[in-house]
C-alpha cells in the first residue's frame, strides 16, 4: 500500500509552505488508503528546538492532518543511519576520506580561480590504506558516467549527467550521519512509497538515489512540488507577511477547515471549484494535476474563504473561540449564540467577529468612535428622546414590535427611517457598522438599550 511521509526540520515554526506539503503527504494517502507518517528531522542539534516541535505538532493537529500513529523523531536512529554507512563502505560504494579542510578549502579555490564549478575529487576514493587513527568522513562514491533519470509524478522526467553528482558525505568525522544519508535510511525503514516535498530538494533527490541504488533498495515515487511564492511572484517570505500557522490561527482568526481548503487549491485544483470540503479533497485529489508552475499566496482570498466557512461554522463553536475575549461566563454564552447569525454574517475572520461583537458588552457610558459621536446633533438627540419614550413603554421587545415604534417616531417626525437609526446605532453599539438596528435591540435588552441611550441624551 501507499505511505507517505512528511519530514519537517524543527528549526522554526511550520510555515505555509510546510503545511501545504503535509496536506498533500496526507491526501494523497488518504486517497488511496494508505499511511501518513510524520517524521522530525532533529539530527541538527543546534537549530532544533522543543517549541519548533511542539508548534508543527501543534499546527498539524489544528489543521487535522496529524501523522497516523507516533511521530518519528530522526535523531533516534542515527545507530542505524550509521550501520547503513559502514555497509555502503564494506560494498565498496563508499570510502574513507580523509582530506584535510585545507586541501578542501584549496581545491575549493582552484575551481574558483578556473571559474568551474566545484566538485570533490577525492584522492581517497579508490583508496583504502588510510592512516589509522586519522579523523575522517565516509563519502558515497557517486556514480562519474552516465545519467540518472527520475520520472517525477509534478515535474515530469527530469535527467541529470552522473558527473554533476559528487562524493558527498554520509558520515561526518564526528560518526553523525548527513541529512542525505538519514533521509533516505529513514524512508525506507518506513517503507515510503510516495516522497512529496518541495522542489527545493529535486537536486538532494538525485543524490539520494546513488544511495538507494548502491544499496538496491527500491526506488520511491517522487513528487516535487513547486515553492509558494509572494503576491510580487518571489518565493514567499516573512516579508511578505508569510507566518506560521499558529499566527494564521491566533493573529489573524482563520479557521481551520478554510486554511485546510486554502492551501489545497494552491497549486491544485478540481475544475473551478472554490470551495472543497474536506471528504471531497480526499476523494479527489491527485497528484497529476498539482501545477508546476508555482502558485501565489493571496492573503485576501484566504480571508474571503475563511468569510465562506465562517457563515457555515456552528454558532455555538464561533461564540466558545470569541468568548475568553470578553471573559464571558458558561451563563452568557446563550445570548452570544444567539447573536451569532447577524454577527458572523459580516465577519471574514474571528478577529473581525470579535470586533462586531464588542457592543455587546461594551460598559456604560459608551465611547463612541469619532464618526459615530458626529450622529449625535441637537437634531438627533431631539428625536432619540422621543424614540426612548416609545421604546420605554412597548409591551414586548421583539424585532417586530421595535421595527413598528422606531418607524413610526420617524414618521411622526416627517424623516426617513435613517436619519433616526443611524444615531440609534450611534448610541447602542458606538460604531457605524452593525448587526440591523432591530436585532441590536433585541440582543441587548429593554433596559441596556434604554441606558445607553439615555447616556446620549442631556
Ligand atoms: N527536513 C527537510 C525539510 O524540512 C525535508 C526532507 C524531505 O522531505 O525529504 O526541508
Amino acid at each position: 500500500g501507499v505511505v507517505t511521509r512528511f519530514a519537517p526540520s524543527p528549526t522554526g515554526y511550520l510555515h505555509i509552505g510546510g503545511a501545504r506539503t503535509a496536506l498533500f503527504n496526507y491526501l494523497f494517502a488518504r486517497r488511496h488508503g494508505g499511511k501518513y507518517l510524520l517524521r522530525i528531522e532533529d539530527t541538527d542539534k543546534v537549530r532544533s528546538t522543543r517549541e519548533a516541535i511542539e508548534a508543527i505538532l501543534d499546527g498539524l493537529q489544528w489543521l487535522g492532518i496529524s501523522g497516523d500513529g507516533e511521530p518519528y523523531f530522526q535523531s533516534q536512529f542515527e545507530k542505524r543511519h550509521a550501520e547503513v554507512a559502514h555497509q555502503l563502505l564494506e560494498m565498496g560504494a563508499a570510502y574513507r576520506c580523509y582530506m584535510s579542510q585545507q586541501e578542501l578549502a584549496a581545491a575549493r579555490e582552484a575551481a574558483q580561480a578556473e571559474r568551474r564549478p566545484f566538485r570533490i575529487n577525492s584522492p581517497w576514493r579508490d583508496r583504502t590504506d588510510g592512516p589509522a587513527d586519522e579523523p575522517y568522513v565516509i563519502r558515497i562514491k557517486a556514480p562519474q558516467d552516465g545519467e540518472t533519470v527520475i520520472d517525477d509524478l509534478v515535474q515530469g522526467r527530469v535527467t541529470v549527467a552522473n558527473a554533476e553528482i559528487d562524493d558527498f558525505i554520509l558520515l561526518r568525522s564526528d560518526g553523525t550521519p548527513t541529512y542525505m544519508l538519514a533521509v533516505v535510511v529513514d524512508d525506507h525503514d518506513m517503507g515510503v512509497t510516495h516522497v512529496i516535498r518541495g522542489d527545493d530538494h529535486l537536486n538532494n533527490a538525485f543524490r539520494q538515489l546513488a544511495i538507494i541504488h548502491a544499496m538496491g533498495w527500491p526506488v520511491p515515487n517522487y513528487a516535487h512540488v513547486p515553492l509558494i511564492h509572494g503576491f510580487d511572484g518571489a518565493k514567499l517570505s516573512k516579508r511578505h507577511g508569510a507566518l506560521g500557522v499558529d499566527a494564521y490561527r491566533d493573529n489573524l482568526g482563520i479557521l481551520p477547515e478554510a486554511l485546510f481548503n486554502y492551501l489545497l487549491r494552491l497549486g491544485w485544483g478540481h475544475g473551478d471549484d472554490e470551495i472543497i470540503s474536506h471528504d471531497q479533497a480526499v476523494e479527489w485529489f491527485d497528484i497529476a494535476h498539482v501545477g508546476k508552475s508555482p502558485s501565489r499566496f493571496d492573503q485576501k482570498k484566504l480571508e474571503n474563504l475563511n468569510g465562506h466557512y465562517l457563515r457555515e461554522a456552528d454558532d455555538a463553536r464561533l461564540a466558545t473561540l470569541i468568548s475568553p475575549k470578553f471573559g464571558l461566563s458558561y451563563e452568557q454564552l446563550p445570548a452570544l449564540i444567539a447573536a451569532m447569525p447577524e454577527l458572523k454574517a459580516r465577519a471574514h475572520t474571528i478577529n473581525e467577529l470579535a470586533e462586531g461583537a464588542e457592543f455587546l458588552y461594551a460598559s456604560r457610558p459608551l465611547v463612541l468612535d469619532d464618526k459615530s459621536q458626529s450622529l449625535i446633533t441637537e437634531e438627533a438627540r431631539t428625536i432619540l428622546a422621543q424614540a426612548r419614550q416609545k421604546l420605554a413603554a412597548l409591551p414586548n421587545w421583539d424585532h417586530d414590535s421595535l421595527d413598528a415604534a422606531v418607524r413610526e417616531v420617524a414618521e411622526a417626525n416627517g424623516v426617513k427611517l435613517g436619519k433616526l437609526a443611524q444615531p440609534l446605532r450611534a448610541a447602542l453599539t458606538g460604531k457605524t457598522t452593525s448587526p440591523g438596528i432591530f436585532d441590536v435591540l433585541v440582543f441587548l435588552g429593554k433596559d441596556e438599550s434604554l441606558a445607553r441611550i439615555a447616556d446620549q441624551l442631556p
